[in-house]
């Protein structure tokens, strides 16, 4: 037996934790567990001669991939997961632009370095519906997920686009679900309502802090602000369909994020929405006017947690924060064989930030499945754990950050947990310790493999 390389041991007030990363399973560790813990380390651990109560801890260790037969090795397991995950065909996920025109001029916006007009034609529109048609009689799940530019600028494309994909899914068996991306100007209670009859289950709206914040960056294409009527389309139709709030931080609003959070508490939108955070990046190329207000990884990772943490005082439910921190089996989602995303002239891409410029195009939709490009071979073939993700201790919470960084210019992109996993693991704790999880159930809370 051994410990797993993906353990993370910390310190909650007087109890010692621990939380393995492969198998997303956090403990809270007792006497009992404590020196099992440590005769495993020093091997000294005689499997023959434990008493009851050290059998049934040390089988909650194993169950939570802390302790490990000394065969498995971790590496290759996470390696194994992510080659089946890149290759599984029984999902199918469209990322569909409508239209990549937008009716906004947001100063860091990658959309808008070439000529962005027109719609998706009925000729485009029926080659996507063909390549779903011919993955679905393998892929048990259709999700679709709307992208733009803005894409209620073609919200008939959209809405009879969404029919033909349901309509078929249906008559197919097959699951669907979706999901849209606005920037909210044009989210109307009739246009939510038309969304709603399309199956679109939720909608981000991109909101980058409070007020003048936000109309800092966010500006509408005439130059005039869209703050007041993002958050008045919110109002009137949050009712009607699910919305998350996708708050933008960059080096300048992280006071903007904190108003905005509290605004909404104020106004009672907290408990009819879902917010989220995202780092502006200056990771990947914004715009060059804009590249000294961004923010690295790094920095978000700590104004991250001070949102956070004013957002938890304003009594949020944040999205991905109410749980511990989840394994992946891909680093990007955009690595599956089966993730497509496709522009409104029938482009294909891998990586959402190419979407729109034609020169970082796959190929045409109809030609995907032909595998002749050489960009897409250079996807298929991409590696994403390299000599330094082997050596990280947030692998599997990673499994290898941006693939596109890492064809620019080699470099990582790291996912956020690098720097701040043991802060989000205590807030975890905490609440399980408000919920009145006692040390007694030692697992509290395990993804089962
Ligand atoms: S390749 Fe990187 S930038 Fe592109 S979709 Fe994936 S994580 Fe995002
Ligand atoms: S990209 Fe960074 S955080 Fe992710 S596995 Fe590699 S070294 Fe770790």
């Amino acid at each position: 037996m051994k410990l797993s390389k993906f353990n993370f041991r910390f310190q909650y007030g007087s109890q010692q934790v621990i939380f393995n990363a492969i198998s997303g399973g956090l403990l809270l560790l007792d006497n009992t567990a404590e020196v099992l813990l440590e005769k495993i380390g020093l091997n000294q651990i005689p499997e023959a001669g434990l008493s009851e109560i050290e059998k049934v801890c040390l089988e909650e260790l194993k169950r939570g991939w802390i302790v490990l037969e000394n065969e498995l090795d971790e590496l290759l397991y996470l390696k194994n997961i992510y080659l089946r995950t890149k290759y599984d065909r029984t999902k199918l996920v469209l990322t569909v632009a409508p239209t990549m025109s937008c009716n906004m001029r947001c100063v860091y916006c990658f959309e808008h370095q070439e000529d962005q007009s027109g719609i998706m034609n009925d000729e485009v529109a029926a080659a996507i519906v063909k390549f779903a048609q011919r993955r679905l009689e393998v892929a048990q799940l259709l999700s679709v997920v709307w992208f733009g530019g803005e894409p209620l600028l073609a919200l008939d494309k959209l809405s009879a686009l969404s029919k033909s994909l349901i309509d078929f899914a249906t008559a197919k068996g097959r699951n669907y679900s979706s999901f849209l991306y606005t920037n909210g100007t044009l989210l109307t209670r009739n246009t939510a309502k038309i969304l709603a009859d399309s199956r679109v289950d939720t909608v981000q709206v991109s909101i980058d802090g409070y007020g003048e914040f936000h109309d800092a960056r966010r500006k509408l294409k005439n130059g005039r602000p869209s703050f007041g009527n993002i958050i008045e389309n919110i109002k009137d139709c949050c009712d009607i369909i699910n919305v998350v709030i996708k708050i933008g931080v960059d080096r300048g609003n992280v006071q903007g994020a904190i108003l905005l959070l509290q605004e909404l508490a104020r106004t009672n939108l907290k408990n009819r929405v879902n917010v989220s955070f995202s780092q502006i990046n200056s990771d990947l190329d914004p715009c060059v006017h804009y590249v000294n207000k961004t923010i690295s990884r790094r920095d978000y990772a700590s104004v991250y947690l001070k949102i956070i943490e004013s957002a938890t005082e304003f009594g949020y439910n944040i999205v991905n924060f109410e749980q511990p921190p989840k394994p992946r089996s891909l680093c990007c989602g955009h690595q599956s064989m089966h993730v497509v995303s496709v522009d409104h002239r029938g482009l294909v891409y891998k990586c959402l930030e190419d979407m729109g410029h034609s020169n970082r195009a796959l190929c045409k939709i109809e030609d995907y499945d032909k595998f002749e490009s050489a960009s897409q071979l250079k996807w298929l073939d991409y590696n994403p754990i390299g000599p330094e993700c082997e050596k990280c201790e947030v692998l599997p919470l990673c499994l290898g950050g941006c693939p596109r960084r890492s064809f620019d210019d080699g470099a990582l992109l790291c996912n956020v947990d690098r720097y701040v996993l043991i802060d989000k693991l205590k807030r975890h704790v905490e609440r399980l310790v408000e919920q009145q999880v006692g040390p007694s159930q030692v697992a509290v809370s395990l993804n089962e493999k």
